[in-house]
């Protein structure tokens, strides 16, 4: 019997998930990550987002570990993490879905300065005559910094909705109707492009702390940022100074360096700014837990499987 060990958000949640699973795939053997009885030495499977260190290298016989979300950076921040297995990040349609549907309506929120709407509305003003010149979905080009699976689905509905666009990555991409740029050559030329950028980027050595003050002076004027890859990537005291001297004209951040943002973060008052608390693409139970019992499968089948962390390029 295959085992899949579950670390539910809450203990509270973990007979929902076992529901879904087993209906899934009836026979399998679920248990419960917090539960007195755990046996680590049944445990085939892991479903965790942020392990305690060491519960993972205590599964003798573990074959895979199946994040919680499309990020792995909380898994790999486990010390002891057991070296060779294989982690998968969490994909499927709804995670793909919830994330173009946030970052179109970051994108139209910038566009048509949703933040100073809502700064004049709280004031019971009538500012009309405060605001810039109206901007068009049609002259505005976004640049998607990390065209990966996520990045590129973005990018697929941003253009559909009439945009221009353009995406950054590490290797050189060939997208219809968007313009790929490649590497540090071409970051700059990506940067100079765009009017909002979209950072879409996982947390790398090679990416944490990569958007900088100067980064984003280099986006067309009024610049527009938008963050739901991870914080770590943007020096948070830079986006904070670039929003302040108006460098970057707004932003639509869901994503920081500490979460919760502190409650003292200047972040909280700025008027360009919109803040979400890292809700940009959270998939369903229901649609997890799918998309967790076609991984299992595929794997108990020996298939390749898509998402697979990749520990020599840190993502
Ligand atoms: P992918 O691994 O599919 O894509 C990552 C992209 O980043 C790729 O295009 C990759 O380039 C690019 N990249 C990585 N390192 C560099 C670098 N050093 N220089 C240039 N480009 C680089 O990830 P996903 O699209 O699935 O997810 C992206 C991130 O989104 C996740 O890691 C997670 O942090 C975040 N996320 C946030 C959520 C939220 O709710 N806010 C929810 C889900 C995900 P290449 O294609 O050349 O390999």
């Amino acid at each position: 019997m295959v085992c899949l060990a579950v670390k539910a958000g809450s203990p509270v949640t973990f007979p929902e998930w076992k529901a879904l699973f087993t209906e899934l795939m009836p026979g399998l053997e679920v248990q419960d990550w917090y539960a007195p009885s755990f046996d680590p030495a049944r445990v085939d499977y892991a479903f965790v987002w942020q392990p305690e260190a060491g519960r993972l290298a205590q599964m003798g016989k573990l074959k895979a570990i199946l994040s919680v979300a499309a990020g792995v950076d909380h898994i790999l921040a486990d010390p002891l993490l057991p070296k060779g297995i294989p982690i998968v990040r969490m994909g499927g349609d709804e995670t793909e879905t919830q994330m173009a549907d946030y970052v179109r309506w970051a994108v139209f929120s910038l566009l048509r300065e949703a933040p100073r709407w809502h700064v004049a509305q709280a004031r019971a003003s009538w500012a009309r005559k405060d605001m810039p010149p109206t901007r068009l979905s049609t002259n505005s080009c976004v640049g998607i910094m990390g065209l990966g699976h996520l990045g590129t689905h973005v990018a697929q509905t941003l253009l559909a909705a009439g945009f221009k666009v353009c995406g950054w990555a590490r290797h050189d991409k060939q997208q219809e109707g968007i313009v790929c740029y490649a590497g540090p050559d071409g970051l700059l030329p990506f940067l100079q492009h765009s009017d909002i950028v979209v950072c879409l980027l996982p947390e790398t050595p090679e990416t944490k702390g990569m958007v900088t003050y100067s980064l984003l002076s280099h986006i067309r004027k009024p610049a527009g940022f938008i963050n739901v890859g991870r914080g770590a990537v943007v020096v948070q005291a830079d986006l904070a100074r670039a929003l302040q001297d108006g460098t970057l004209h707004g932003a639509v951040l869901d994503v920081f360096e500490t979460e919760p943002l502190p409650a003292d973060s200047p972040l909280w008052a700025m008027s360009g700014v919109l803040l979400t608390p890292h809700v940009a693409s959270e998939a369903s139970r229901p649609a997890r837990a799918r998309y967790v019992v076609a991984t299992l499968a595929a794997l108990e089948r020996g298939e390749p499987v898509d998402r697979l962390y990749d520990p020599a390029q840190g993502y």
